[in-house]
């Protein structure tokens, strides 16, 4: 079948069953420019990436007014290369990383928004957090002294299951974390606002569960090669 007009239209609709305020970020790994050119056609501006490599290159190919979101991995001697741009990391999962974006993010004069990923999943293969390892790092407090990063909220992955009773559960737990967090940790502070969960199979069970951005990548680009 011919994909033009697919990435749109699959864009389209997904777009109009989103309740207001929740950001739909395109994921768009491993996917050529072409198929982020036609979400961008119809008004898609927030895509997000996991391969510092790979992001580099479209955002030098691409429009100046997308905003990149880094959602995979990311290792401390690759933050240089993405600090001047990126506008929310939603991967980090450690004081060390927090303190390289906090060091790239002065270097070029500006504050980076940032995601604590927490591993609520079963699976032991997902990165992130544990719960008891977030409020420890908190509650140590260095990540006060880092002024030019700004801690916008969670981010978290469900478990690769088709058990929605169990999806559902992990969304309700990272709910809960995130009042949690905020109320112990960032009650007077309104930026702190954002919940990243949710992909392509469970989004809708998110957006129950208090997600404010989903990352959405297969439903709307198609499998990845
Ligand atoms: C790839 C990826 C997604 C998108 O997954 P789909 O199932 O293709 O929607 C979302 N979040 C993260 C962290 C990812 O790595």
């Amino acid at each position: 079948m011919d994909g033009k007009g697919l990435v749109a239209s699959r864009l389209t609709a997904i777009r109009a069953q989103l309740p207001a305020g929740v950001n739909l970020v395109a994921v768009s790994k491993f996917h050529p420019v072409g198929a982020l050119l036609e979400a961008y056609s119809v008004g898609q501006r927030v895509f997000g990436e996991s391969r510092v490599q790979e992001l580099m290159v479209k955002h030098d190919e691409l429009p100046k007014d997308i905003e990149w979101h880094f959602i995979g991995s990311l290792q401390t001697n690759k933050v240089k290369y993405i600090a001047p741009f990126i506008s929310l990391i939603h991967s980090v999962d450690s004081l060390k990383l927090m303190q390289e974006i906090d060091r790239q993010a002065e270097r070029n004069n500006r504050k980076i928004d940032v995601l604590l990923e927490v591993h609520i999943a079963q699976e032991e293969t997902k990165h992130g957090m544990h719960p008891s390892a977030l409020f420890e790092l908190l509650e140590r407090g260095e990540w006060k002294s880092l002024n030019h990063i700004r801690i916008r909220g969670l981010m978290t992955m469900a478990s690769f299951v088709s058990n929605e009773v169990q999806i559902a559960h992990e969304f309700e737990l990272a709910e809960h974390l995130f009042s949690d967090v905020k109320k112990q940790f960032f009650s007077g502070d309104e930026s702190f606002n954002l919940r990243s969960w949710g992909m392509s199979d469970d989004y809708p069970i998110a957006l129950l569960h208090g997600a404010n951005i989903i990352r959405v990548g297969t439903a709307i680009f198609g499998a990845r090669e």
